[in-house]
């Protein structure tokens, strides 16, 4: 863990702990849900809440999100509880919005990762900012699509950056939602070893049975964070329902997880 630049510069801005925890539910739905489960989190090892407000599904008919309408309820999150948020973006609109209403973390989906043409727009759209921005891998095992991501932002001369790993989709069926393939993200580290990277276990598992041991692992392989899907009753979640662990669950996970201590 030598060498994290990065980390320390924004991690230590921000006030927050090692290992990240990110947490909240895949999408806001309500007023009332955002603020019930900021409350819910507030005391736990999570400091920062994460909900999607833009969610780009992979077929039409599905809840795609509150919207702009979303950004209010974070930033009560925020005044409520004094958690940081944190929301996709999946335009340069979006990252106008979220700017005004000054989201602390913008985080780049997977499906947003595969288009150089939209990564570039929101880079651009950030150009001059010291906005933590932080890029998923894109759906498909591809390092370079995911590094050349990161070097579109570098490029705007966006410093605050790092990845999330949510893992690959694969056509045939596996016990994840999402192929982990470790070595992707271990070849970016490699490759950008300033860049705090991020396990989200939520999206590799798609079930929350196997989280824990994913967040073992990725802890094991010196992950600076990790960003878990979180809702008070996650059977009725609007999405990833099968994924979502309960505050509760959080809470006796990070007690659990053997969590190294030192960071370079
Ligand atoms: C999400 O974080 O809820 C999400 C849509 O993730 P991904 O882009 O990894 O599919
Ligand atoms: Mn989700």
């Amino acid at each position: 863990m030598e060498n994290k630049k990065e980390l320390r510069n924004w991690l230590d801005a921000f006030g927050l702990d090692h290992p990240l925890v990110i947490a909240g539910p895949c999408s806001a739905e309500t007023e009332a849900q955002v603020l019930k489960i900021a409350h819910q989190l507030k005391d736990t090892d999570a400091t920062v809440l994460r909900a999607g407000i833009w969610k780009p599904r992979t077929r039409p008919g599905n809840f795609e999100g509150v919207g702009a309408l979303g950004l209010k309820w974070l930033q009560k999150a925020k005044e409520e509880t004094g958690m940081l948020t944190t929301t996709e973006v999946a335009n340069a609109n979006h990252v106008d919005l979220a700017l005004e209403a000054d989201i602390d973390i913008l985080w780049i989906g997977a499906r947003t990762t595969v288009s150089p043409f939209i990564v570039q727009d929101i880079a651009e759209a950030l150009k001059g900012t010291d906005k933590t921005v932080l890029i998923k891998n894109p759906v498909n095992p591809d390092l370079a699509l995911w590094l050349g991501a990161v070097e579109r932002f570098y490029t705007q001369d966006i410093k605050n950056l790092g990845v999330i790993h949510r893992g690959f989709s694969t056509y045939e069926k596996t016990r994840y939602r999402n192929n982990p393939e470790w070595q992707i993200a271990v070849d970016l580290q490699n490759k950008f070893p300033d860049l705090p990277l991020i396990l989200d276990p939520s999206h590799i598992a798609g079930r929350r049975d196997i989280i824990h041991d994913l967040c073992q692992t990725g802890l094991d392989l010196n992950y600076d964070g990790l960003m878990v899907e979180t809702h008070y009753d996650p059977d009725n979640a609007w999405s990833d329902a099968a994924q979502q662990i309960t505050p509760a669950t959080l809470v006796q996970m990070m007690k659990d997880l053997k969590i190294r201590k030192e960071v370079g």
